[in-house]
């Protein structure tokens, strides 16, 4: 795995890890899946590998990427979906051929046709962001509370209140910056 690159942000649904291969929309935008192999190295750490990638299926999946964070977007305030982004979430999603494979370890894997499989991956991810967009599973879709990134994240918190898509960086800065802001205000009353 490259070190030059931007490391991946991996959480726990696969439609909005794969939004999250851009972040800070809003700010200093980083994108994590700048190349076809940087996209084949994310894939294979979700579980859906690869041979190889062109540069026409890196851009159909970064085309996808960004209309499930529109439609995520859109679904979380609650706005109508952008029919642009639903007509190409829908072609992901007819395009691949991917089979649910049962482990004898009780596991579910991906078993993609081996002439296609970016397209077999895209369409594996294209039907997680359906499933959770048209809340089919226990979770609600949010935006992250950072004004930078105000991504779309899908909160399973019993009570629907997490405020930022991840902890570790967004949560964090959120919380240094207030640290810092107490602790200016505290030196300023010392005086
Ligand atoms: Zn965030």
């Amino acid at each position: 795995m490259s070190a030059r690159f931007p490391a991946f942000r991996l959480g726990k649904v696969l439609a909005t890890s794969f939004t999250g291969t851009l972040t800070e929309r809003h700010g200093d935008a980083v994108e994590r899946i700048p190349t076809p192999n940087r996209l084949v190295d994310w894939l294979a750490v979700s579980g859906l590998a690869v041979e190889s990638c062109t540069t026409a299926q890196l851009e159909r999946a970064w085309e996808l990427r960004e209309s499930i964070h529109a439609a995520a977007t859109a679904a979380a305030r609650r706005d109508p979906l952008p029919v642009s982004a639903v007509q190409i979430i829908n072609d992901c999603s007819t395009q691949g051929r991917a089979a649910a494979i049962l482990t004898p370890e009780s596991n579910r894997q991906w078993r993609l046709s081996s002439t296609s499989s970016v397209e077999d991956a895209l369409s594996v991810i294209a039907a997680d962001a359906i499933s959770i967009i048209a809340g089919e599973r226990d979770g609600e879709l949010a935006l992250c509370a950072s004004p930078t990134c105000q991504a779309a994240f899908f909160d399973t918190s019993q009570s629907r209140s997490r405020k930022w898509c991840d902890m570790n960086t967004c949560g964090n800065r959120q919380k240094k910056a207030r640290f810092n802001a107490n602790n200016r205000k505290n030196a300023r009353s010392a005086k």
